[in-house]
This record gives C-alpha cells, structure tokens and sequence, in this order.
C-alpha cells in the first residue's frame, strides 16, 4: 500500500486502535487529552505508545 501525497506531514497522524482493545483505548484517550490540554510532546508520547502497543500486540 502507497500514499502518494507529494509532502510529509508532521507530526504524524495518529495509528489507528484496535476496536475492543482497553489498551488502545487508553493510549487514544491519554493522546487526546494532551492534546485538548495542548500539551504536545505528551500527546507524542501517547502516539508512539500506541504505535509500540499496535506492533507488539497486533501484528
Ligand atoms: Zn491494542
């Protein structure tokens, strides 16, 4: 699969979670949060906790 959008965005958009997972759900909540509270290396953090989780747990 190949995006062709000519430029990268930054920061990336967040991985998708898994439906049904807590986890994820978490991780998405805590994403979202920090972004409501403009916080944005927390809200990094929780993207990449999410991309980590999404790798380790559902491959
Ligand atoms: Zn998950």
């Amino acid at each position: 699969m190949s995006r062709s959008d000519g430029f990268q965005h930054f920061p990336p958009p967040p991985p998708e979670p898994v439906p049904g997972c807590e986890t994820c759900a978490g991780f998405v909540a805590q994403e979202r949060a920090a972004v409501a509270a403009f916080d944005r290396s927390a809200a990094s953090d929780a993207r990449v906790y999410l991309h980590r989780h999404l790798g380790e747990a559902h491959r």
